[in-house]
């Protein structure tokens, strides 16, 4: 089992990738942040707790998205690997992921880092917004607010996969074809 982390700001092509790269390798896509969005429209407690965070562009909970994570990971057979997407967003929910891999006899293989500059990405949230219908997508400040809180929780993830040896930047800019063929070079020498 090989398994891949997805990185990169909001509206940097994460989800759409993920799709595609999991489909080609055989790879379970697990995004938090769909699975938040599916707690969300099931109405559960917990989605309606959470879409308040969400709304605001903050992040919920280490602990919510680590015990979904878990369950997932535990409930899955027969692939060769998994692509978390969205997760993990902060060094605490990192080392976590690394901790629960290391105990199924697994690893963190690689950090696939995808890099949009900050017009490019708010072009593209401006207009995900129109087709998405994601309320977290509608508001110009909410959108800052998500990048900014990438900058300072979650890009500290990439030190601590650069003193991994397990940082693969990609160009995020260009066609949704090239960039994918730009990812699946990087994951077939991986392989
Ligand atoms: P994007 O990459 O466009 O920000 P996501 O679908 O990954 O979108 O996440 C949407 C929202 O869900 C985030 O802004 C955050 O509130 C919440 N979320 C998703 N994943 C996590 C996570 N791993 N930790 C904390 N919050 C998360």
């Amino acid at each position: 089992m090989k398994n891949f982390l997805i990185f990169g700001p909001p509206g940097s092509g994460k989800g759409t990738q993920s799709v595609k790269l999991a489909d080609k390798f055989n790879l379970k896509h697990l995004s938090t942040g769909d699975m938040l969005r599916a707690e969300i429209a099931a109405g559960s407690e917990l989605g309606k707790k959470m879409s308040l965070i969400m709304a605001k562009g903050e992040l919920v909970p280490d602990a919510v998205v680590i015990e979904m994570i878990a369950s997932k990971i535990d409930s899955t057979k027969g692939v060769a690997g998994f692509l978390f997407d969205g997760f993990p967003r902060t060094v605490a929910q990192t080392e976590e992921l690394e901790k629960m891999l290391n105990a199924r006899g697994m690893k963190i293989d690689c950090m696939l880092v995808l890099d949009v500059d900050h017009d490019e990405l708010v072009k593209r949230l401006i207009l995900r917004a129109e087709q998405s219908g994601r309320p977290d997508d509608k508001d110009p400040d909410v959108i800052e607010n998500r990048i900014d809180v990438y900058k300072e929780k979650t890009e500290p993830i990439i030190d601590y996969c650069r003193r991994h040896d397990l940082y693969y930047p990609v160009d995020g800019v260009g066609s949704i074809d090239d960039i994918f063929g730009r990812l699946c070079a990087v994951i077939e020498k991986i392989k």
